[in-house]
């Protein structure tokens, strides 16, 4: 198999997603990149701006690339302080990888999309795969139209572009880039820290959520999967679990009984508002096999293991 090229690694799901595939194809068969230098990555590391297609280019050409995971983006809170910016990164980037791996024989592309894409006209339950999508964010709107680029490529050129809708993203691994969901992390870090929580969000707002491990692995599944099975060509939803803040605050409570969680929203309220409460991950089970395997307690259990154990050998 040719290269990996990784865009975007040095974030919240790259920095797992990197390690994962050195881990299944070879140390030396993955290239990690970010806008800036990542201490965390041992092995090959490029500096790539994705709003350079030249820089894309030259990377892909130097190693032979066949796969591309294009994770650099813009994420949903962070983007509304500046959405014609945001537009812009998040469109301008997704267009240089396709036309880059169209044009250099890249055979396979990963473009992450998001539960943002939904807005207010969804069944807020279980959403079906085939909703109208009006997003409410600028984010949100970027994905919903980088989901119809993804099709136009695979329709028009070929190029194999597979994408999944990843709800909130919680890891014990990295830290969270500016989204929406990025309160279900930190509440973690303060309950091994043995500190009280402040939420942004109100306590009763349920959101599709998923462990990183479950996220990474779909991510695997779906691009080993056979040409023949993705039948979607959008981007697939994806679920792992829902809760709301006062039920992970129930979680943690079994393990911190002490722990103490307090409700300030914010901006990101209304996002999270306009948000699925839950989603329907059918065809994703049906065409590729998907499972989810952490739900809300096995996750709790998992992430406070693994960051108990972070906390007392950085200390
Ligand atoms: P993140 O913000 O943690 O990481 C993004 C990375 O991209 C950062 O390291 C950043 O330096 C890099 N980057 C930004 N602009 C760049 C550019 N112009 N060129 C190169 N690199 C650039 O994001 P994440 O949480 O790891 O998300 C990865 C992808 O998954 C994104 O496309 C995001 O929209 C999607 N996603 C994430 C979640 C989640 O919960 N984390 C949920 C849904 C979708």
């Amino acid at each position: 198999m040719g290269r990996i090229l990784v865009i975007g690694a040095g974030g919240q799901l790259g920095t797992v997603l990197t390690n994962r595939l050195k881990e299944i194809y070879g140390e030396h068969q993955v290239i990690a990149s970010d806008l800036r230098p990542i201490k965390a990555f041992t092995g090959l590391f490029e500096l790539i701006d994705a709003t350079d297609s030249g820089r894309i280019e030259e990377v892909v050409k130097q190693y032979e690339v066949e796969e591309v995971y294009h994770l650099a983006a813009i994420l949903s809170a962070n983007g509304e302080k500046n959405p014609l910016g945001t537009w812009e990164i998040n469109m301008k980037t997704l267009f240089n990888v396709l036309e880059v791996s169209r044009l250099n024989g890249v055979k396979k592309v990963f473009y992450p999309s998001s539960i943002a894409v939904f807005g207010s006209e969804v069944e807020q339950q279980n959403t079906p795969q085939a909703s109208f999508l009006n997003p409410s964010t600028v984010y949100g709107i970027s994905k919903a139209a980088g989901e119809n680029w993804a099709q136009y490529y695979f329709q028009k050129y070929g190029l194999d572009v597979r994408s999944l809708r990843y709800p909130g993203v919680i890891g014990y691994q990295s830290l969270p880039g500016g989204g929406t969901t990025d309160y279900a992390v930190d509440i973690y870090h303060k309950a091994v820290e043995e500190v009280s929580f402040s939420c942004f969000l109100e306590k009763d707002t349920t959101l599709p959520m998923i462990y990183m491990d479950d996220a990474i692995r779909a991510t695997v599944e779906l691009m080993q999967a056979p040409i023949e099975s993705i039948k979607t060509r959008t981007s697939y939803n994806l679920a792992g679990m829902s809760f709301s803040p006062e039920e992970i605050a129930a979680a943690i409570k079994k393990i911190y009984p002490n722990f103490r969680i307090t409700y300030e929203p914010d901006f990101r309220q209304q996002i999270a508002a306009s948000w699925p409460q839950s989603i329907d991950d059918s065809r994703a089970r049906d065409d590729w096999g998907w499972r989810p395997e952490y739900d809300l307690n096995t996750m709790t259990e998992d992430m406070i293991k693994n960051l108990k154990a972070k906390y007392s050998t950085s200390n």
